[in-house]
This record gives C-alpha cells, structure tokens and sequence, in this order.
C-alpha cells in the first residue's frame, strides 16, 4: 500500500503536457494560463488624474489655505478620455476629472472639495490648500510598467488577473485545454435520484459531488449512466467513456470483494493499474491507471470516501494536466475548538467546520458513509495516524468548495 505522498507523486508523474489553445478572455476565468504574459503597455497608460478637481503647479499654490486662498485662471476642461492642446502655465489651472489625462505643465491636482468658485467670478478658481508635487496624480507605469510580467504560466487565472489583463489590453490568451472527464458510478444498488427505490436500493450521489468538484478545477464533466456490477457492463462502460473523455472518474467495484469489477475490466479493455491502495482514511481503495493514453481515477464508492479521493488525488491530477503548477488544494489555518482523534494507523482526512473566526469543529460522525456530516462540513484535516489533536491546536484546513 502506497503512502498519499508516493501515490500523488507518481499519478502527477504520469500526467502528459498540456494541450495548449487559445481562448479570448471572457472565456478565461479559471483557466490554467498556458504562457507567461508580459504586459505590452504601461499601466496607467498616461499620467492622470485621481480626483475630481484643477491641474496646477504645485509651486503656484503652497501658500494656499481657507484664509488665505490662491487664485487660479482657468484655462480649460478636460474630460476623461479628452487631451489638453495647450500648457498650465504659472497662474492658470484646468479642469480635470477621474481619469483626465494630466495637462502639460501641471503636476499636481487639486481636489475640488478643496476649491470654491464664486458665482460673480467665474474667471477666478479659489485654491483652499496646497498640494506637493505628484499629488492625486496616478503616473504612468505605476501600477504595471510595459514588459513586466502580469501573470505567469502555470496560474489558474483568478478574476483579479482577468481585469488587469484586460487592463493591459489582452483580449485572447494561451490556456491548457480543459479535460473531459466521465463519470461512472458502478453498483447494482443504485437508482437515480427521482426514481422509486426497490428493496437493497440507494440513491446514487457521487456523480453530482464529483460533477461539481470537476467543474471547480477547470474540468467539464460528464456524466455517464449508472454501470451495473456485471464485468461486461463495466467494460462496455468504460469503452464508451474512454471514446469520448481524457480520463475516467468512477466510483465504487474497487474493493477486494467479487462484485468488485473496476480492476479487471479497465484491465479487460487494454487498461494498465499503475497501483491500487493507499494509506488514508476514508478512500483506502483508490485505484490509478491509463489506457489509450487516459487516465482511470477509481475511487471507492463510499460517498465520502469517493468526494476525499477525489479532492486529494484526482483534482491535483487534472489541474496538472491543465498545465497548472500549484495543485495542492485551498487551504485555510484554523484552530481545534475540541480535540481531533486518529487512534488509526492510516492517516486520517476527518470532515471540520472552519467557522468565520477561525475556530474549527468536528463536523459530526465520520464514518465514510456518512452524508450529514459532508453537508455540514467545509473542510477536511489531515490527522496523522494514532495522534490526538488537542482543542487549540493550529490546524490546516483542506477547503473542497472553492478555488
Ligand atoms: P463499493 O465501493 O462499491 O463497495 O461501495 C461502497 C459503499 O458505497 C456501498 O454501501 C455502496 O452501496 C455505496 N455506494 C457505491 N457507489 C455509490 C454511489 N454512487 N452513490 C451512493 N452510494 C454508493
Ligand atoms: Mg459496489
């Protein structure tokens, strides 16, 4: 039986380079960025103002205060997306907007709370207060200089770096194109959700979870029939997949009793295991293969088990596939409000609350067939085997629902 990290290592191992397309930008979010983008311009591109007020020379009115204010000329407006032809000279201001472009000759700008115009002297701009040089003046490059990097490959691009993107005047970018990835929840118990249950059946519940988690890491899912526990129906089912998918998540037959069927038929089908078993809990029976240069995700059928395999082991998978170089899932610091116990000798992913001080709650019975507690739970804390976790520990917490 393999240790998470030698499991993990040697599925990452296998991943081939992404396939590289492009895509405009509003398709982009969430994407894994396939090149690392410089950004052609300065950001601003232009000085400009920041405020609402009058270009000056910041010499021209350091003596300026409410009783004792600094008269302007005004030689002009400028509206955002407007330029100014002339110069403030010595003793004349302009009229500026958020967003005008700096007029020559000014180098600061003065807020209009801090001027008064007189209705009877329209030709006189009040100054209240003196401004330094540079003041509420946004200066060209000072937020991204041309050629400087504004994203690197490898990033799962986040909305803030659409914008900036956007930004700097990118409208289509390299990304790894997202894998299609089937689903096959195997078992002969199961039906799907709406239909009448016969006696020994369950509702099927891994597909939706396994859909949406897929959704989350820049996969498009796909969901496939549910696969009765008969070899040929699972090989039949796995052909279908792999016809039209990268890899291959299922759930369930991959346990060691002899309706157990994963294992044989993606071997049936020309399939190789690159291993079976690793040394968690839940999800000690995860199986890892390839065939036809896809990949099996087997995870046992165990609803959380299923969910706790997925996020730990498939999801690094598939984002590296992606192109993605971080795949290590969201994590958040916590502290123990009530002690964690792993008396097992595999180490143990236990479902915790994370509440929004911090503090960090058992989510309730953690068998791995239980759903009450997944609902309840936001996240999942690595407790190594035979340890007691005290109540005010700092502990990591494992966050499934987001990024
Ligand atoms: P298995 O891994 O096939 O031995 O299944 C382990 C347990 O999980 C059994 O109690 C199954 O009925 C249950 N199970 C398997 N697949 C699913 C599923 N897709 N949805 C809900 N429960 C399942
Ligand atoms: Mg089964």
């Amino acid at each position: 039986m393999l240790e998470f990290e030698e499991a993990l290592a040697l599925i990452l191992a296998a991943m081939p380079p992404p396939v590289t397309e492009v895509v405009p930008l509003d398709r982009a979010h969430g994407r894994v960025l396939n090149e690392t983008v410089v950004s052609a311009v300065d950001l601003p591109p232009f000085d400009n103002s920041a405020m609402d007020g009058y270009a000056v020379r910041a010499a021209d009115v350091s003596s300026a205060s409410p009783a004792g204010p600094v008269r302007l000329r005004p030689a002009g407006r400028v509206a955002a997306g407007e330029t100014f032809s002339g110069e403030v000279v010595s003793g004349s201001c302009v009229r500026l907007f958020t967003g005008s472009p700096l007029p020559r000759g000014a180098d600061a700008v003065v807020m209009q709370e801090d001027t008064r115009v007189e209705t009877d002297k329209p030709q006189e701009i009040f100054i209240l207060d003196a401004v330094k040089p540079g003041e509420n003046v946004r200066v060209r490059g000072g937020d991204i200089k041309q050629g400087e990097t504004v994203a690197e490959a490898g990033q799962v691009l986040t909305v803030g770096h659409i914008c900036l993107l956007a930004a700097t005047g990118r409208a289509e970018l390299k990304v790894g194109r997202q894998p299609v990835v089937g689903l096959l929840a195997t078992g002969s118990e199961l039906r799907e959700p709406g239909q009448s249950l016969g006696p020994g059946q369950i509702y099927e519940s891994n597909r939706l979870g396994l859909a949406a988690l897929l959704g989350r890491s820049g996969c498009v899912p796909k969901i496939f029939p549910l696969v009765a526990d008969a070899p040929e129906t699972v090989r039949g089912a796995f052909e279908a997949v792999l016809r039209e998918c990268d890899a291959v998540v299922t759930s369930g037959g991959v346990s060691v009793g002899e309706m157990d069927f994963i294992k044989s038929a993606f071997e049936a089908i020309g399939g190789e295991l690159q291993f079976w078993r690793v040394s968690i809990k839940p999800g000690r029976p995860f199986v890892f293969g390839r065939c036809r240069g896809k990949f099996l995700f087997g995870l046992p059928g165990n609803p959380v088990s299923a969910l706790v395999t997925f996020v730990l082991l498939a999801r690094p998978a598939l984002l590296r596939w992606q192109g993605a170089v971080d795949v290590s899932p969201p994590r958040h610091p916590g502290v123990l409000a009530e002690p964690l116990a792993n008396p097992g000798a595999r180490r143990h992913f236990m479902r915790v609350r994370l509440d929004g001080s911090g503090k960090v709650f058992s989510a309730g019975l953690q068998a791995s067939h239980v759903l009450s507690s997944l609902a309840a739970a936001n996240g999942l804390v690595d407790v190594p085997p035979e340890t007691h976790l005290p109540a005010g520990a700092t502990v990591q917490v494992i966050q499934w629902d987001r990024g």
